[in-house]
């Protein structure tokens, strides 16, 4: 049997749900989960040059430039050759690096498949990131009022401290969300036109929007 790979690209606000969907996703289909955000944050965290130069635009909530963001998803794809797909969440945000993940999954052979729209109202992603309690050693991510901690601020995994990211502060927000809105919306009608554009609610249980995120990106790979 010939199985081919499957590339999924989550979209959507920040603040929708991306990242803990797209773990999922990627473990209950045998994916590699791709988040540039991650990656940056873990290249920030090392200090790399990568790093230092991409942390003055994360902190301001803007972009970091198209060119470094490649460097590091080229190198992460690359490695993983071979593999059964990936699940991009935080990649594409604008239509060069669109354009570029085209390129890229070209010469393996490879495509967007399904990209999903995590659809959520800008409320509720100023309430959810205002709230929102990061990990700085494990990167587990909690939330003040919807996933506490067992113990007020330090992290259930490992014990850590936890933090408010620096981009998590709500002027930031906003800027995140306006930076969204202009260059990486766009990029729905783009995968509309293709006909590989699935939308789905991005509110109620984090259970209940895994099955529906499940159920469309199976559902438009069996048609
Ligand atoms: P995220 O965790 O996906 O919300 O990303 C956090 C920050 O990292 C963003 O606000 C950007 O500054 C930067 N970032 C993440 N992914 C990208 C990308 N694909 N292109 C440019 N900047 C990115």
């Amino acid at each position: 049997m010939v199985t081919r790979a499957l590339d999924v690209v989550l979209l959507g606000p920040p603040g929708a749900g991306k990242g803990t969907q797209a773990k999922r996703l990627a473990a209950a289909l045998s994916l590699l989960h791709i988040s540039t955000g991650d990656l940056l944050r873990e290249e920030v965290a090392k200090n790399s040059p990568l790093g230092q130069e991409a942390a003055s635009f994360m902190q301001r909530g803007e972009l970091v430039p198209d060119d470094l963001v490649a460097k590091m998803l080229l190198a992460r794809l690359y490695t993983q050759q071979g593999l059964a797909g990936c699940v991009f969440d935080g990649y594409p945000r604008t239509q060069a690096q669109a354009e570029l993940l085209d390129q890229l999954l070209a010469e393996l052979g490879r495509r967007v498949d399904v990209a999903v729209y995590l659809e959520v109202p800008d409320g509720e992603v100023v309430a959810r990131l205002g709230g929102r309690r990061s990990c700085p050693n494990c990167g587990a991510v909690y939330h003040v009022q919807t996933k506490p901690p067992a113990r007020e601020g330090l992290c259930d995994v490992c014990g850590s401290g936890l933090v408010v990211r620096e981009d998590d502060r709500e002027e930031v927000i906003r800027q995140r969300l306006s930076v969204y809105r202009s260059h990486t919306e766009p990029l729905l009608e783009l995968y509309e036109k293709r006909g590989v554009l699935r939308r789905v609610d991005g509110l109620g249980a984090v259970d209940a929007i895994f099955a529906r995120l499940k159920e469309a990106v199976k559902g438009s790979v069996a048609r």
